[in-house]
This record gives C-alpha cells, sequence and structure tokens, in this order.
C-alpha cells in the first residue's frame, strides 16, 4: 500500500491537469496542460475535444515521470471535470461532430425559450431539479443536432455519442472505438437535464422534448466503482478507472463536505457554492439548483443545493486580456490594495447573463458608480469586490432554503490565494471564512472516490483525517458599513438587468 498512489484527471475549463495524490491525500506530483479558448462569436465558447484528449495523454505522461512512477504504482484512476460541457462524437470513426459546446455558451437561448413555450422556465425542474437554461448540457445536444449538417440523421441511426468531458476522456481512455466504455456519473448526468434526480435514469419524455435520441446517451453509473480499466497501449495500461465526479462536487468530496449541512466554494472561472443536503431532495424557491452530491456504489444517493456563478475569475482574466489592465492574475492583488476602497465603483459581470439566484440571460456586465475620480486601482478592487459579492447573494439563498445556516465557509479554487479577496469575502458574509492545506480539492475528490472503490482508502472518515485547516479569516467590518456596501451591490446588479433585448440577442 505504502508504495501506491491514486492519479486523478481534472479537465477543467482551461486546462486539463493529471494530479498523484499519496496516501495521506497530499499532492506527489502535477502535468498540466491549457487548451483554446474558441470564441467564434460573442456569448459561443467552443473547445476542440481532440485537442482536450491529446492534452489528457500528456498531462498524464508528465506527472508519472516527474514523480518517477509507472503504471504500476498507480492504484486506481479518477476523473473530474468541467460540468456541462458538451461533446457529440461518432462512435464508429471516435471523431467529434463539432466542437465541444462549453457550460459558458449562450447560443442556446432561442432553444431555451422555445421549450419555455410550454410550461415555462420550471417545466422540468420538479423530475431534473434545474431551470431551464442555455448552462446546461440538454440544449447543447440539441443545437448540435438540429445545425450541424448529417448530425441528426447519425444520431437517427444511432452512430453518435453524446457525453460531457469525463465521459469523452473515459471512451477514449478505455479503447475509443475498440470497446470505450461509454458512461457517465450521477452527478454529471445530473447537469444535462435529462436525469430523474429521484431514479438516476434518464427521462423518455424528456429527451424527446429535445429531440435527442437515447441511443445517444451514455450509461449512468455511482460516482465511485470500477467503470473499465486503461487500454493496452495507454500509458495507464490496465489501471482501474474507478472514480467520475463533476468539478464542483468533486471540490465538496475532497474538502471532505459528507455530511448534510457540509458545504464548500471553489473560486475558479466561475464561483460554484455547494451545500450537502444528505439524502434529501430539496427544492429551492430561491433560486439555487438542486443536484446529486455523490454516489459511491451502491450505498444511498447524498443530493445537494448548488449556487453556481458564472463569473468569478475569468473577470480577472478579462482585466488582463481584454483591459490589459495588469498582465498576470495575482498583479491584480497589488493594483487594487494601493486603495482602501472601491471609490463608490461596483461591477456587475453579467457576461453570460446572471446565474443564481437571479436566473436573468437577458442581464450583461456594467461597471456602475464612475466619477471623474475612479481609476484602475478602483475598477481593480470593484473586480475582486463582486466575487465576495455574488457569494453572498448565494450564500442568502442557501440560508433562505436550508433550515440551519451555514456557520462557517470551506475554500478553495485558484482565486484563494489572494488573502484580501478572502478577507473581504469573510467581512461581506458576516462568518468566518475557511482555507485547507491542500486547495487542489477537485482532484483530491475524484481521487478519494476511485480509491475507495479499490479499498485505497477504507472510508470516509479515513478520508476525513487528512483535511487539514490552513487559514482562516474572521469577519471584522463593521456590519453597519457591510449593509452599506451590500446596498450598493444590490442596486447595481439592477442596473445589469433588461439589457438584451429579442433584436440584439443574436449577436449578443
Ligand atoms: P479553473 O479550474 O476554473 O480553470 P482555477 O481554480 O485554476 O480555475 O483558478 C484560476 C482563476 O483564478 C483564474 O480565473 C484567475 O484569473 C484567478 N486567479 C488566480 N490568481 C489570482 C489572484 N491572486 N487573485 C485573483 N484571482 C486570481
Amino acid at each position: 500500500m505504502a508504495t501506491q498512489y491514486i492519479l486523478a484527471i481534472d479537465q477543467g475549463t482551461t486546462s486539463s491537469r493529471a494530479i498523484i495524490f499519496d496516501h495521506s491525500g497530499s499532492v506527489v506530483a502535477t502535468g498540466q496542460k491549457e487548451h483554446e479558448q474558441i470564441l467564434p462569436k460573442a456569448g459561443w465558447v467552443e473547445h476542440d475535444p481532440a485537442e482536450i484528449w491529446h492534452n489528457v495523454q500528456e498531462v498524464i505522461g508528465l506527472a508519472l515521470t516527474r514523480a518517477h512512477l509507472t503504471r504500476h504504482d498507480i492504484a486506481a484512476v479518477g476523473i473530474t471535470n468541467q460540468r456541462e460541457t458538451t461533446v457529440v462524437w461518432d462512435r464508429r470513426t471516435g471523431k467529434p461532430v463539432y466542437n465541444a459546446i462549453v457550460w459558458q455558451d449562450t447560443r442556446t437561448q432561442p432553444i431555451v425559450d422555445r421549450l419555455a413555450t410550454d410550461g415555462g422556465l420550471d417545466r422540468f425542474k420538479e423530475v431534473v431539479g434545474l431551470p431551464l437554461a442555455t448552462y446546461f448540457a440538454g440544449t447543447k445536444v440539441a443545437w448540435i443536432l438540429e445545425n450541424v449538417d448529417g448530425a441528426r440523421r447519425a444520431a437517427d441511426a444511432g452512430d453518435l455519442l453524446f457525453g460531457t468531458t469525463d465521459t469523452w476522456v473515459l471512451w477514449n481512455l478505455t479503447g475509443g472505438v475498440h470497446g470505450g466504455v461509454h458512461a457517465t456519473d450521477v452527478t454529471n448526468a445530473s447537469r444535462t437535464m435529462f436525469m430523474d434526480l429521484l431514479t438516476l435514469q434518464w427521462r423518455d419524455d424528456i429527451l424527446e422534448a429535445f429531440g435527442v435520441p437515447r441511443s445517444m446517451m451514455p450509461e449512468i453509473r455511482s460516482s465511485s466503482e470500477v467503470y473499465g480499466t486503461a487500454e493496452t497501449s495507454s500509458l495507464l495500461r490496465h489501471a482501474p478507472i474507478a472514480g467520475i465526479l463533476g468539478d464542483q462536487q468533486a471540490a465538496t468530496f475532497g474538502q471532505a463536505a459528507f455530511a448534510a449541512g457540509e458545504s464548500k466554494n471553489t473560486y475558479g472561472t466561475g464561483c460554484f457554492l455547494i451545500f450537502n443536503t444528505g439524502e434529501e431532495i430539496i427544492h429551492s424557491t430561491n433560486g439555487l439548483l438542486t443536484t446529486v452530491g455523490y454516489k459511491l456504489g451502491d450505498a444511498p444517493t447524498h443530493y445537494a443545493l448548488e449556487g453556481s456563478i458564472a463569473v468569478a475569475g475569468s473577470l480577472i482574466q478579462w482585466l488582463r486580456d481584454q483591459l490589459g489592465l495588469i498582465s498576470s492574475a495575482p498583479e491584480v492583488e497589488e493594483l487594487a490594495g494601493q486603495v482602501d476602497d472601491n471609490g463608490g465603483v461596483y461591477i456587475v459581470p453579467a457576461f453570460s447573463g446572471l446565474f443564481t439566484p437571479y436566473w436573468r440571460p437577458d442581464a450583461r456586465g456594467a461597471i456602475v458608480g464612475l466619477t471623474r475620480f475612479a481609476n484602475r486601482n478602483h475598477i481593480a478592487k470593484a473586480a475582486l469586490e463582486a466575487v465576495a459579492f455574488q457569494t453572498r447573494d448565494v450564500l442568502d439563498a442557501v440560508n433562505a432554503d436550508a433550515e440551519v445556516g451555514l456557520s462557517e465557509l470551506k475554500v478553495d479554487g485558484g482565486m484563494v490565494a489572494n488573502d484580501a479577496l478572502m478577507q473581504f469575502q469573510a467581512d461581506i458574509l458576516g462568518v468566518p471564512v475557511v482555507r485547507p492545506v491542500v486547495t487542489e480539492t477537485t482532484a483530491l475528490g475524484a481521487a478519494y472516490a476511485a480509491g475507495l472503490a479499490v479499498g485505497f482508502w477504507s472510508g470516509l472518515d479515513d478520508l476525513s483525517a487528512n483535511w487539514q485547516e490552513d487559514q482562516r479569516w474572521e469577519p471584522k467590518l463593521d456590519a453597519a458599513e457591510r449593509d452599506r456596501q451590500l446596498r450598493l451591490w444590490r442596486k447595481a446588479v439592477t442596473k445589469s438587468m433588461d439589457w438584451v433585448d429579442e433584436d440584439v440577442r443574436a449577436t449578443s
């Protein structure tokens, strides 16, 4: 056991990573490679699935080499992934029929509108836990079938397969056209709009409403079981692939938030707060999503409420790439740190509309409160604060839906390296914010799921013992000032709404 490790593949929005963990949950080695963000038009975001698969293989090699390990040291492989991003490929050739349509992509709004004419946006919510929105995989599959030449015919003939990127990676890793396993786990399936939360099965009536043939759909499996083994010719040959969790559920698992009432918030490209509701399905009345948290083999399903914020770290990337205000993400700290406050400036980053708790596709980004006094430092500060304010809105929704409110917030993701942001987050929430030692919680969660399936870890207690606190930020801001800032933030949010009219929708 001491010489064995778990390898987790994290197929993320901006990059693919392979991380090797030891039994204590510590990172032994990492390989990482970014892939291209293809932006053909405003609102469209694509990835090349072939590039992703190529990068996944490369990062596996990098991680193994850096750790001086071979496949024989790897007890099992876990997969975690950007959720909802949709790949459709031909089962005979293994070739995608179109680029992957990424979760942030808003091109399917007309399909959302069409489906909502009969029953409104909450038409399927009771069954699948989600409102109709461009965010989820369902309308993205429908778009490919409706818009890619020959796709509908090939799908009807049974030649096409659908998968989120976990499924794409699993299928390729286990042999592709030569018997690749076409499966997904319950957490990823719960983001399609096609899975019944109660039975954990695809719903034929919903597939039919979207015009998606059942033959395209992967088999739904638990988050922790052996799905198959890596193909003979791969670096991981014959290693069992034994865990799959969508990235946010994986981070929750990696934070050891296993029980009802536990939660975490991940600050990456977007920001996602997951609140474990145990074996109970809670339907939100405050704009949260109901989703599957995890399911370990045959054990009962754990559900969760989720608040999804589309733009968090990507707002910092926007300051870097589109405005040229900074040359690297961490520079935002320095820029923001040069002023005491935001100078009255508020940024609402509704680049793809507003997700939780507003669900307003008609919103677009707004910078308000500008005066002649405002400068780049204020913009930088306002950008960071926007992430904290959005999280506060989500936390309010969780507290309203759940009987017991949150008493502290566990955090992870790339942005939690920013101490000033974490302090402001604690100030604006009014509860402590806690960062663990291992912030690679997404990959760790997938490793945990895989390791549990093969007996590398004996159970959840074994994993909880690995969790260690690194830093804790206590709220310091006085309540009156906090409330004043929240009032201004909420006013700013109203200014971003009602922007997209019918006639501009096609291009914005
Ligand atoms: P993902 O997994 O979604 O690709 P990560 O968890 O790796 O994202 O986080 C990267 C994000 O964090 C980037 O969007 C980047 O802009 C942001 N980021 C990185 N360092 C900082 C920092 N010091 N301050 C603010 N944001 C940061």
